[in-house]
């Protein structure tokens, strides 16, 4: 008897690598999309997983091949497999089994034993909340004994338009890992610093005190789901965007990672303590690839069923992670819809970030935005809408169908490269470093890359401009200030910080979504690092004692999201207002220049002028019309006090700086 379980390297898996002549995985894949199939074993019902009551704790698993299924439960941990005590779970409906454990179970160790296609394999539960150290065996918890003090407290006000938000994008390591972080050793690496407000570096506050001195609506979390890389017990840097237990806490982050319901409260606890800062939390989905296919658990008990095949039954991989999540199967998309939505009901989570949402399928996003919109009309969901994949053109949640999908806003690589350059070429330099050739790029992403007119080429449509997310900065390649120095020819220290304020500002004065990578505000180096997805410490950390040094960049980009906050005019929400109220005037070469429409859009400011200068000399710019002019941004400073005023139809503007005026 062979007993496959998950994580163990001696294991020989039941999905055939190579195709062969009469392919048993394209069979039996042909079955699983059979209409019979589908209607026959399609389980609609909400108790997949653990039902827990301190009485009992009924387990049903979705197993329609399967010839049998056992809970097996272990005393301890790490009690040997072959310990483990059997409970038969009963066939029942669609394609499920269902066993009851008599008892308050809490904390009870179990997989599940499933023979199917001739193996029988050990698997944890995929919709398991907790785990024990590194994933491999779930645990039943009392998931109320997990709340913190306090938990329930309602979310920040927010009006959960796109719009009105500003994204930071913050690794849970990068916080507080450097010396100069201000947190303690205990609380370096792990959830616990995030409800720790106070820290700070030779007086200048670090961590969620200068996240929360920024002015920014809502911080974004690298994945905190269970991934797998990184051993528990020893943790080390990697990004996280290697699923393992999808609706289970990532354990490294953890004080004691052994203890499994220990993380869940911690989780929390930081999803609290940002909640009373006022700052609401969106965390990183990665729904479309896992990290190992064989081994997952869906793939232990349903064989073959949760990933996509080629025509030879090899494992697509428009991941590039050797896999492809095949989202668009009915019981597949059964998973990730209640995935998210336990994410969002369980911790209270305010946004969610999709990797790779291009790989997915357009009806598996708008079930999960349905969904949310009935928790919460506020929840934000972003993506990676990349055209990319094997699904059927017309089905893929990218940016080219984004009309098709509702509540989605998708990152705007048309003004990230138009701004900058190229990502994949790091000499590549944009409109902001020195291609005026770039300029429709950016004037496209200005518009929110909504249907503005034929002046005007954009790459993909957003049916409102708050669907493109605006940005120039991201956890992935090169650093804005590393993309500067790598393509700006002898770029001083001041060339660079003017840079990184002059590009930010064409986006973040962008009609749409803005957003931010940590640390961007001062400066942040990765040392030239196109993808320190598994990078040290060293590379990753926010060095926090640099935010000092660089503190005229931080109240610059400080202005630029109070500006944005104050003025609606920066805030439109449809199509129509873009075209109405924000006009481009004729300018000369490398600069742009728009005038929005304030008082159409109820804005304090009957009129705005922001005007973008790419050339390195100082351009007299002709302004829309005369009279007496408030400057509010300008070379090196930006806010929504006034700087000075200025009278007249000119205005001479510095180099490779933007200005905004308002009348
Ligand atoms: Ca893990």
């Amino acid at each position: 008897e062979i007993w496959l379980r998950q994580g163990d390297p001696t294991i020989h898996y039941s999905i055939p690598t190579t195709p062969v002549a009469k392919n048993p995985v394209l069979d039996q894949i042909a079955l699983y999309d059979s209409p019979e199939f589908i209607s026959k074993f399609t389980y609609t019902g909400n108790d997949l997983g653990v039902t827990y009551t301190k009485k009992a704790t009924t387990l049903r698993v979705w197993a329609p091949t399967a010839t049998a299924v056992n809970v097996v439960t272990y005393k301890e941990s790490n009690s040997p497999y072959s310990s483990g005590k059997l409970t038969p779970m009963k066939y029942d409906v669609k394609g499920t089994w269902v066993a009851t454990l008599k008892g308050d179970q809490d904390g009870t160790v179990f997989n599940y034993r499933v023979q199917v296609n001739g193996f029988n394999n050990e698997a944890v539960d995929p919709y398991v909340r907790a785990t024990t150290v590194n994933g491999l065996r779930g645990v039943i918890v009392d998931l109320s004994s997990t709340n913190p003090k306090g938990w329930g407290m309602t979310k920040p006000r927010f009006s959960g338009k796109p719009t009105d938000a500003i994204i930071y994008e913050l690794h849970v390591r990068d916080l507080s890992m450097d010396a100069s972080s201000g947190y303690p050793a205990a609380q370096k690496g792990k959830y616990v610093a995030f409800t720790n407000t106070k820290t700070s570096h030779n007086g200048e506050k670090t961590g969620v005190a200068a996240i929360k001195d920024l002015g920014v609506t809502h911080v974004e979390l690298l994945p905190i789901f269970d991934f797998a890389t990184v051993d528990e017990n020893n943790p080390t840097f990697n990004w996280g965007y290697d699923p393992q237990n999808y609706n289970v806490p990532e354990g490294s982050y953890s004080a004691d990672p052994t203890n499994p319901k220990l993380r869940i409260t911690e989780l929390k606890s930081a999803i609290l303590s940002l909640h009373k800062q006022g700052l609401r939390i969106n965390m990183d989905a990665v729904y479309n690839h896992v990290s190992n296919a064989s081994s997952f658990s869906q793939n232990l008990i349903v064989p073959n069923y949760f990933f996509r095949r080629d025509d030879n039954g090899n494992l697509t991989s428009g991941s590039g992670c050797g896999n492809d999540v095949a989202s668009e199967r009915p019981m597949v998309r059964k998973f990730i819809v209640d995935s998210v939505k336990y994410w969002a009901n369980e911790y209270n989570m305010d946004g969610f970030r999709f990797d790779l949402m291009g790989l997915m399928d357009i009806k598996t996003i708008n079930e999960i935005t349905t969904a949310l919109n009935k928790i919460d009309p506020t929840i934000l969901v972003i993506g990676e809408g990349w055209n990319m994949g094997t699904l059927p053109a017309n089905q893929r949640a990218n940016q080219l169908n984004i009309q098709k999908l509702n509540r989605v806003s998708h990152f705007n690589d048309q003004i990230r490269d138009g701004v900058k350059g190229s990502v994949f070429d790091s000499a590549d330099t944009g409109f902001a470093t020195g291609k005026p050739g770039s300029r429709n790029d950016v004037m496209a992403g200005i518009v929110g890359n909504v249907d503005y007119s034929t002046s005007i080429s954009t790459k993909w449509v957003t049916s409102y401009p708050g669907q493109s997310v605006n940005y120039v900065e991201s956890h992935d390649n090169m650093t804005l200030v590393d993309k500067i120095k790598a393509s700006v020819k002898d770029a001083k220290p001041s060339d660079i910080a003017q840079l990184s304020q002059f590009s930010t500002s064409i986006a973040f004065l962008s009609q749409g979504l803005p957003f931010m990578q940590a640390g961007q505000e001062f400066l942040r180096s990765k040392n030239g690092d196109t993808n320190s997805y598994k990078s040290s410490d060293a590379i990753n950390s926010l060095k926090w004692d640099t935010r000092k040094s660089n503190m005229a960049t931080v109240n610059y980009y400080k202005g630029l999201i109070a500006l944005r906050k104050a003025h609606p005019a920066f805030r439109m929400t449809t199509t129509e207002q873009v075209k109405s109220n924000l006009k481009f005037s004729n300018s000369p070469d490398g600069t742009i220049v728009y005038t929005l429409n304030g008082a159409a859009v109820k804005d304090k400011a009957a009129t705005i002028v922001v005007i973008h200068n790419a050339n390195v000399a100082e351009q007299s710019i002709s302004l829309p019309k005369s009279g007496s002019w408030s400057v509010l941004v300008d070379n090196g400073k930006a806010g929504v006090s006034v700087i000075r005023k200025v009278t007249g139809d000119t205005l001479k503007v510095a180099g490779r700086a933007t200005v905004v005026l308002t009348q």
